[in-house]
């Protein structure tokens, strides 16, 4: 078994995930974002191949799998015949093995670029490329720079996409001394994620910030008394850096850990020990906030790292849906308004449109969590300047019925220390089938929606006429439960 550089990092991050890389990888869970997130990644290497200009790309595969010894053999040859970018150069020594994205030759030696589909990089990108380095130059590789290359948060897409260095690509500084500096601790992980991966018995579990984003967490989860605090990781990944072992967040905060004082208040939040509080004076001063008419309003956007429309940048949210909930005036009947787009072709001019017509000039607009819906009216506004007035007077009119639970002036302890919608709704409505998302069929969530609508292309009509479907619901419960919610904090505060 060779160490790779992914295996490497997995093992600095937590080396039960390495371990279970290569003794239990049937118990990989991917979250549909992460999915995502490789797909995007796979294809942002792609694009970035061509940055030096011509290059030769020594992938090879047989029967569908990479074929490392025909890579190592094309790298060798591509060196040897003094090519100018190498991309997935391949290399391995004493049981390490690595690609490089591109590999670019200069007059001094060997640069290693290593690509990254983020808009900045992490540390754990730092031990990648410090892995890489220490491969190539115990092969012999005149090594001379190491960049990451990241995408380029201020670029905008016009017209045709700019791949090079300030259009859709940036990089790091040269990282050469940083990783020197490196070198002795990536030497020592080396033998002991080597060791890691001889031994036969499974590592403990040892919970740590890592967990929330790991596709192991089911596994290492399955037999935790709950509550735990890796059940809030799970559900909000914020919760991910109070795990300090197999702690309720009240244990946590009885324990003597000295907490920085943000933690402690998140830690405070999130003890869903605590007792239910309603606290009518300040529901009503929130309730007196709102004015008819009352618009209920939803988003569901997806995002990509290729901008793919005109004035769009990286991992930009565009908006193809959303539902509208509308109460004109005091005891009118609810209205309902929707948009979903097509599929295909930029959705963005539609939907600002439908909207402009949908949203009745000086209405109270009602969101969960405002500040996402603000964000998008925000980029609406810029992107169409015609709208623009009626967008800003939405986006000015917002207000956010999550407040009187963020601030726990509602609060019960089914809500799980939690105030997303997911957890408030069927806490505050425990009889009512529709309020848990669990009970939807295909759709539960944001996640899901901005996963299924780009692919609704490529399905059959029978297909994207059922995920239709399930968008439609999954939105319209979303407004629908903010109706609700409002309706609620109204009779609880008389
Ligand atoms: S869930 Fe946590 S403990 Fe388990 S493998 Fe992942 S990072 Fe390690």
């Amino acid at each position: 078994m060779n160490l790779s550089k992914s295996k490497y990092c997995q093992f600095v991050q937590c080396p039960k995930k390495l371990w279970l890389g290569c003794y239990k990888p049937q118990e990989t869970q991917m979250d549909p974002s992460v999915a995502k997130r490789l797909a995007d990644g796979g294809e942002i290497g792609k694009l970035a191949r061509g940055l030096f200009g011509r290059f030769t790309d020594v992938t090879t595969k047989r029967d569908g799998e990479l074929d490392y010894s025909a890579m190592l053999k094309k790298t060798e040859e591509a060196l040897a015949n003094g090519e100018q970018n190498i991309c997935e150069a391949a290399f391995c020594h004493d049981g390490c093995y690595c690609q490089v994205d591109i590999l670019h030759k200069t007059d001094n030696g060997y640069e290693i670029y290593e690509v990254k589909s983020a808009n900045s990089v992490k540390d754990i990108n730092y031990r990648d490329v410090a892995f890489q380095r220490q491969v190539l130059i115990n092969c012999g590789v005149p090594v001379c720079g190491v960049y990451l290359v990241h995408l380029n948060r201020d670029y905008v897409r016009r017209g045709e996409l700019d791949v090079g260095f300030g259009g859709l690509f940036d990089r790091t500084e040269e990282l050469s001394s940083m990783l020197e500096q490196m070198q002795q601790e990536v030497v020592r992980e080396i033998a002991s994620a080597k060791a890691t991966m001889k031994n036969l018995d499974e590592p403990p579990t040892a919970f740590c910030r890592e967990c929330a984003d790991c596709e192991f967490l089911a596994y290492c989860t399955r037999d935790l008394p709950e509550p735990s605090v890796l059940e809030l990781a799970n559900c909000s990944k914020k919760w991910s850096y109070l795990n300090s072992g197999i702690y309720t967040m009240r244990q946590l905060l009885d324990s003597g850990n000295s907490l920085s004082d943000k933690v402690r208040q998140q830690a405070e939040f999130a003890c869903y020990d605590c007792p239910p509080v309603i606290d009518k004076p300040r529901i009503r001063q929130f309730l007196s906030t709102l004015w008819y008419p009352l618009c209920f309003l939803d988003f569901e956007t997806m995002q990509s790292a290729i901008p793919p429309y005109d004035g769009t940048h990286t991992y930009q949210q565009i908006p193809f849906q959303y539902s509208l909930h509308i109460v004109a005036e005091e005891g009118a009947p609810l209205e309902h308004r929707y948009f979903l787009a097509e599929p295909v072709g930029d959705p963005r001019r539609a939907l600002a449109e439908q909207l402009a017509k949908d949203i009745p000039h000086g209405a109270c607009v009602v969101a969960y969590n405002m500040k996402f819906e603000q964000s998008v009216l925000a980029a609406l506004a810029r992107q169409f300047s015609d709208l623009a007035p009626q967008l800003l007077e939405m986006h000015k009119n917002a207000r956010d019925i999550m407040l009187p639970f963020f601030e726990r002036a509602y609060y019960n302890q089914a809500m799980r220390g939690s105030y997303s919608l997911k957890y408030v709704t069927p806490a505050l409505f425990p009889d009512e089938e529709e309020a848990d998302y669990h009970n939807l069929e295909g759709v539960h969530n944001g996640s899901e929606a901005m996963d299924i609508f780009p692919r609704m292309k490529f399905m059959s009509q029978e297909e994207q006429s059922e995920a239709r479907k399930q968008l439609l619901i999954y939105c319209g419960c979303d407004t629908l439960n903010t109706v609700k919610i409002w309706q609620e904090l109204q009779r609880v505060s008389k």
